[in-house]
């Protein structure tokens, strides 16, 4: 579907002379395919601006040697700068649950993934931690939400908070933490409503959970296929209630994933997971090398 990355370039420097060194000339033809690719492959335009603006310092001049082409140079130059983008300090896979009963809060728009992430999220901690985990869920508009994270709790042998009907969300978050208080929890994951859209009353509410449980993770869980949307969603969600990592979902279908640089360049939190389908199974720990080669196809 999508031209690689190194044909295009190819393509474009069998056009140019070839020298010792790339020319400020070679690196803006090249570069204009890359902007191409990293659109094409969701990432927002002020990002992909930036990121090529960030490249072409690094580029000209660089050598080029006899046993690579100048295309594959400034294929390598782009990779080595989108991984440097894409990869955080921190380690994606290890969550901060010292402290039991450490909180995890999930957010996100609904539809987005959050319930079958946090289910896939509690096997993943039960199994590779040994912890042990109690999920609830605060959707309290949406009595089929609380159903489904019940029914995914008992598939995958994890225990869900008792619904009790007419409770906030405050309410509910509170309960819980007692509860994995009083029942020697490791972890409890609070699996917060979703609206189709931001709005204010929905921010007010995540904010007033965060602050009744002091969340050691806040993890915001988005369709990675959303690009754009995916960015605004970020941002608002860390400026409102500060998010400690991100969980792309739907990686598993025919986008790019260009959604994680732009999120990563905006936002400054590191992708921590990746979704990559419906089953309980269906979660790997974020690799910066992989969605790198992805986006340039
Ligand atoms: P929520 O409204 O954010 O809680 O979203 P749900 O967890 O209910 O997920 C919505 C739909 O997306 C469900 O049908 C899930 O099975 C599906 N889904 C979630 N994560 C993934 C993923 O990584 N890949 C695919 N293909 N589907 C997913």
């Amino acid at each position: 579907m999508f031209e690689n990355l190194s044909e295009r370039l190819g393509g474009v420097f069998d056009r140019l002379t070839k020298q010792g060194a790339l020319s400020e000339d070679d690196v803006k033809t090249a570069l204009r395919e890359v902007r191409v690719a990293l659109l094409e492959a969701d990432v927002s335009l002020p990002v992909a601006r930036d990121f090529i603006k960030a490249v072409e310092g690094k580029a000209t001049g660089a050598a080029v040697t006899k046993s690579i082409t100048p295309g594959q140079q400034v294929v390598k130059i782009v990779h080595d700068a989108l991984i440097d983008v894409l990869r955080g300090a921190e380690d994606p896979g290890t969550l901060k649950i010292d402290n039991p009963p450490a909180p995890i809060l999930m957010v996100g728009l609904q539809g987005g993934g959050k319930t079958t992430t946090t289910a896939k999220l509690a096997k993943r901690l039960k199994e590779r931690e040994k912890k042990r985990v109690l999920m609830a869920s605060l959707d309290t508009n949406r009595p089929a939400a609380m159903e489904q994270l019940a029914i995914l709790g008992t598939q995958i042998g994890v225990d869900t908070l008792p619904i009790v009907k007419g409770e906030s969300a405050v309410q509910i978050a509170k309960r819980a933490k007692q509860q994995a208080t009083l029942g020697g929890y490791d972890v409890y994951m609070l699996d917060t409503a979703g609206r189709l859209q931001i709005d204010q009353v929905l921010m007010d509410e995540v904010a007033e959970v965060a602050a009744a449980t002091k969340p050691r993770e806040t993890l915001l869980v988005v369709d990675g296929l959303t690009g754009q949307v995916a960015v605004e969603v970020a941002q608002e969600f860390d400026a409102k209630v500060g998010i400690t990592g991100v969980v792309l979902t739907r990686m598993d279908g025919d986008g790019r994933g260009g959604a994680a640089l732009s999120m990563r360049a905006v936002t400054g939190k590191p992708i921590r997971f990746v979704g990559l389908g419906e089953k309980m199974d269906a979660l790997e720990t974020f690799e910066a090398e992989r969605i790198a080669g992805r986006i340039l196809g």
